[in-house]
């Protein structure tokens, strides 16, 4: 069984508006082994919605339309539907009801426009939508291929699917079981991941690898599939662990959690604390670390020191070095990484200085430059980056970096 999805609505043709339900479909569809093998969006338009609906149909045993169920005239969905299969449309008195009940219950009056979405083409079975008034729709053509229609709002589409069209769909699916894996990496370039696991999973089809690149971070996602569950999570596990072998160090995690999530608990086992004096990264090392829960116990905070008399006065970096190497230098990153350790008594200090961009580069410093430090009561380690991209992409990257370095100092 293949699947398609048609996104409904011309907000989805514009700047504005993201398609997101059909990442969700999708996830939903992959689980129960239906591939989604193409989607479309397409704007309120009648013709438009016919040929989109029919083309998909010649190619795919299950269509999935979403949005352009409401009350308005320009949602089309069911008229355009109905108009392809050669159905006529009726008023069906349980949608009537179903929506006159929920109006009453919100102490409203139902007004005439919403008669619309009771319209139910003929040999169609309706689904509840106990979150709002549009009905989903569920039809079989001829050939005995399904249209399901559902709701746009993500608050409506997602209960309605899973209370209505999964169990419609569970005895139709193949039966197979899909299990997600992923690895994620830190401080590798993605030609670099690529060319390292390529030899390993390129001619394989099950589990099947995708790679999902950030600034700083590149992911590998595998998708395994099986007769059952357990032989679906062996193929996973055996490719996860070749791959894991090819990219040493880098791979960080091997399932959601984030790069700070990871240096916390790394610091939470060795029973040791953090304290940050950032510069070009603007506290945003400290924001990612504050964002996991718990981290008051390893975290003891920092100084954003932006400013170079911040950097002496607070800090305590010497006026003689700030001016001697300039404010952004490995001197000065490790003066900072040292200064902060002591200055809060905390067992690693980390120290970032750098150039953001776009203005500041110079020929020896270009935009993009920044010292990492780490020091702990015996030594300081220090990197230099030269991170490429506009000013947000090079915070980020260097936050990153910096979390990376505690993370790897904390892996020996
Ligand atoms: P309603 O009964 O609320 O009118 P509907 O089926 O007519 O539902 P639309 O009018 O097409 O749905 O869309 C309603 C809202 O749902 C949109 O404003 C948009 O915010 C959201 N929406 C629609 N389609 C999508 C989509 N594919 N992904 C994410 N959000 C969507």
């Amino acid at each position: 069984m293949k699947a398609e999805i048609i996104a409904i609505g011309s907000e989805l043709l514009t700047p504005f508006k993201l398609d997101t339900n059909s990442l969700y479909l999708t996830e939903q569809l992959e689980r129960l082994g239906i591939p989604v093998v193409q989607k479309t969006v397409v704007g309120d338009d009648h013709e438009r919605l016919k040929a989109a609906f029919a083309e998909a149909l010649k190619r795919s045993d299950l269509v999935i339309g979403i949005g352009g169920l409401g009350p308005t005239q320009d949602d089309r969905t069911r008229e355009a539907v109905a108009d392809l299969l050669k159905r006529k449309l009726h008023r069906n008195q349980e949608v009537v009801a179903a929506m006159e009940e929920r109006f009453r219950a919100r102490g409203r009056q139902m007004s005439e426009v919403n008669l619309r979405q009771a319209m139910v083409p003929a040999g169609a079975d309706w689904l509840p939508n106990p979150n709002g008034t549009a009905p989903g729709l569920w039809l079989k053509t001829k050939e005995e291929r399904i249209v399901l229609l559902l709701p746009g709002p993500p608050p409506e589409l997602k209960p309605m699917f899973e209370e209505h069209a999964l169990p419609r769909l569970r005895p139709r699916a193949p039966r197979q079981a899909l299990v997600t894996k992923v690895l994620k990496t830190v401080g590798l370039p993605e030609s670099e991941v690529e060319q390292r696991i390529a030899p390993l999973y390129r001619e394989v089809t099950n589990p099947e690898t995708t790679l999902l690149a950030s600034p700083g971070q590149v992911e590998i996602h595998l998708r395994a599939r099986g007769s059952e569950a357990g032989e679906a999570l062996r193929r996973a596990e055996e490719l996860a662990e070749r791959l894991e072998q090819a990219l040493g160090e880098a791979v960080f995690a091997r399932g959601p959690e984030t790069l700070e999530q990871v240096v916390g608990l790394y610091l939470m086992m060795r029973g040791a604390t953090l304290a940050v004096a950032e510069s070009c990264t603007g506290g945003l090392v400290a924001e990612r670390l504050t964002n996991v829960s718990g981290s008051s116990h390893y975290f003891l905070g920092g100084v954003v020191c932006y400013s170079g008399k911040l950097k002496s006065k607070v800090v305590g970096v010497s006026d003689a070095l700030l001016k001697r190497k300039g404010e952004v230098s490995v001197e000065v990153a490790e003066s900072l990484a040292k200064k902060i350790r002591r200055r809060t008594g905390a067992v690693l200090g980390l120290g970032v200085t750098g150039i953001a961009g776009p203005t500041g580069g110079s020929p020896d410093k270009p935009v993009g430059t920044v010292f990492i430090s780490l020091a702990d009561a015996h030594r300081v380690k220090s990197e230099k980056h030269r991170f490429l991209g506009d000013r947000e992409r090079i915070r980020w990257q260097a936050a990153q970096a910096a979390l990376d370095l505690v993370r790897r100092k904390l892996l020996k």
